[in-house]
């Protein structure tokens, strides 16, 4: 397969659902290939337990980073850790992919990169969001392993610790607001990855003109079909005109009006130079 998907989950039936649809297509013409764990398969006691107390007291429970570590090991084909050594207080950066540049020579870099490295990856709400650019660079990758949170989250050392094994480690929130598990969010994710594979669609132009897509992303304009007049709502003239300058040109705008009024930051966000004079008056 171009790619293969391993999700852990302590509702690994939840991923049956990837059979159906576009995504189902895939596996089946052998584009992806994913592969759905049972965190509890990692447990060792009677009762398969996955979560403890939170240290430092506080509501709920929190997963046990030796089960994860368990599972993770495996999946990324890392040799289990029997002895720790030393004991040190975990330092945990605020953001995961911002690695000081200067630190970094640049064949490490490349390498921290290649696309057939796994990529680890834990949906969680604290974390930066997810957005088109983070679908579009995993999308090229080879091997994506998502880790689904439950309770109250997941130990914070899970991920540290994995950095520090040099394996490319990504938290993502897909939304200002706090779901049961990471389950639906991984679903979210995946989708959005998946379908820019290369031979995913069946129309690979749909994906080029979209919101979020390419470097100065703006909300696509809006979208109409036949027939051209509907319960006395006439589409605008100008997209039965023919002309497609006129067409473009409209579209443009349309996109940079809808944007800076739904989405400012967007705008905020835009190169001005890259902008021509027509898109700057607009
Ligand atoms: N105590 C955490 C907090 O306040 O940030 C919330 C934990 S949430 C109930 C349990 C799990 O659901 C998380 O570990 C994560 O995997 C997943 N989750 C919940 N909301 C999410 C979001 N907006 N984006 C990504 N994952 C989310």
């Amino acid at each position: 397969a171009l790619m293969d998907i391993d999700i852990v989950s302590v509702f690994p039936e939840y991923f049956e659902v990837l059979n159906l649809s576009l995504l189902g297509k895939a596996q089946a013409k052998g584009l992806v290939h994913v592969s759905s764990h049972n965190l509890r398969d990692w447990t060792h006691d009677v009762h398969h337990s996955v979560d403890d107390t939170p240290v430092g007291g506080g509501a709920g429970m929190v997963m046990k980073p030796e089960v994860w570590a368990e599972c993770l090991d495996e999946l990324l084909g890392l040799a289990p850790q029997e002895i720790v050594e030393t004991v040190h207080e975990t330092a945990i950066p605020d953001n995961t992919d911002d690695i000081d540049d200067a630190s970094v020579t640049e064949d490490a870099d490349v390498a921290k990169h290649a696309d057939d490295w796994p990529v680890l990856i834990f949906p969680n709400p604290s974390a930066p969001l997810f957005t088109q650019a983070d679908a579009t660079e995993l999308s090229r990758k080879q091997h994506l392993i998502f880790g689904c949170g439950r309770y109250e989250g997941y130990d914070a050392r899970i991920p540290e610790y994995y950095r520090a094994q040099d394996v490319d480690v990504r938290e993502y929130s897909i939304g200002d607001y706090v779901l049961n598990g990471g389950e639906v969010a991984v679903s979210v994710m995946l989708e959005a990855i998946t379908r820019l594979i290369p031979g995913f669609m069946g129309n690979a132009e749909s994906i080029v003109e979209e919101s979020y897509t390419g470097d100065n992303a703006l909300l696509e304009h809006y979208q109409y079909t036949k027939p051209a007049v509907w319960r006395g709502m006439a589409v605008p003239s100008v997209l039965t005109s023919g002309d497609h300058g006129k067409v473009d040109r409209f579209r443009r705008d349309e996109a940079l009006a809808k944007t800076s009024r739904i989405r400012p930051d967007l705008i905020e966000a835009l190169d001005c130079t890259a902008l021509d004079k027509k898109d700057r008056k607009a």
